[in-house]
């Protein structure tokens, strides 16, 4: 297929690079110069859009999609199909659904989880929101950028799966490291600890996977000084985006809302580029008096 890539910064170098490397013609374009195996640059977002069959984005935020669209919508065929694997709000999904049907494009919003290394690797899981055709189109090219894709339903429900996903990560994260923190203040030791919750009712993803204290468990973050992984500037900005939808839906998320406010703190002070799972250090530090200040 031809495919315009637009957003090739530490997520859409590799993807491209590998679409590129399954033998698709794809070309880039970001506003920086960037670097990604077998893909050709274009001067411009339009310029990467014209007469392709697929255009991807993967940019960093809402307003982002929102501008890169009002520039690519014109400037693509007819039947052109655009795949939004940005994170961003539901309805900044929702409008580019729109401005690209309205245009007579086939459109899906499909975020990834997975990471740089998912990237890389072509391991991520895509899931996507938009009609059966556009899915139809986008499903061979998520095979070989990911191991997993999953059609969730129409304009942005692919949005909506991401910001639930990390939702429940953002709390586990906290919770994981809140007891480890208690455990350490009551003497437990740290690998009884994991040997006990992660093969009991407490296990999760935040344990075993992505253990946030060092030397326990798989390789993870922790052991490399807590340098991302997962940004606890990007968790940040994804619980803002489940607080959003919350209060648009009207949905109560309380412990949403509370991770939110936990991550806030840490990034303001200054824990915005280490590993989300820095946490447990941050908590670590507190106090019962302060941990609510
Ligand atoms: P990044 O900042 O490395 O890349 C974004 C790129 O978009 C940058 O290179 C930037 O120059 C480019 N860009 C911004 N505005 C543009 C415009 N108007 N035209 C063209 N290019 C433009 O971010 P990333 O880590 O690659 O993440 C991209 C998206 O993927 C984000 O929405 C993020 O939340 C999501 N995501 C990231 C990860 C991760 O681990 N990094 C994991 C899952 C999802």
């Amino acid at each position: 297929m031809k495919i315009g890539f637009i957003g090739i910064g530490n997520m859409g170098a590799p993807m491209s690079a590998n679409l590129a490397r399954a033998g698709h013609e794809v070309t880039g374009f970001d506003l920086s110069p960037f670097n990604a195996e077998g893909v050709s640059s274009a001067a411009s977002a339009s310029e990467a859009t014209a007469n392709k069959q697929v255009v991807i984005t993967m940019l960093p935020n809402g307003d982002a999609l929102t501008k890169v669209y009002k520039e690519i919508v014109p400037a693509a065929a007819p039947g052109t199909c655009l795949i939004d694997c940005s994170a961003v709000d539901v309805e900044s999904a929702r409008n580019a659904h729109a401005a690209a049907e309205a245009a007579g494009l086939l459109c899906l919003d499909a975020p990834v989880s997975g990471g740089v290394v998912g990237a890389e690797q072509g391991t991520l899981t895509f899931m996507a929101g938009g009609s059966n055709a556009s899915f139809k189109v986008a499903e061979s090219l998520f095979d070989i950028m990911g191991q997993k894709s999953v059609h969730c339903g129409g304009a942005g429900s692919g949005q909506a799966a991401k910001i639930c996903n990390n939702m429940i990560l953002g709390i586990s994260m906290i919770g994981v490291c809140e007891a480890f923190s208690l455990a350490d203040k009551l003497g437990l030791d740290r690998q009884k600890m994991f040997d006990v919750v992660s093969t009991s009712s407490g296990y999760c993803w935040s344990m075993n996977a992505y253990c946030p204290a060092p030397g326990i468990g798989p390789q993870s973050p922790a052991d490399n000084d807590y340098k991302a992984g997962f940004a606890a500037a990007l968790m940040l900005k994804d619980l803002k985006l489940s607080q959003q939808a919350a209060e648009s839906a009207d949905a109560a998320t309380p412990l949403g809302a509370h991770a939110t406010a936990l991550y806030e703190r840490f990034v303001a002070q200054g824990g915005g580029e280490k590993d989300f799972s820095a946490m447990l250090p941050h908590l670590m530090a507190l106090t019962r008096e302060l941990q609510d200040g």
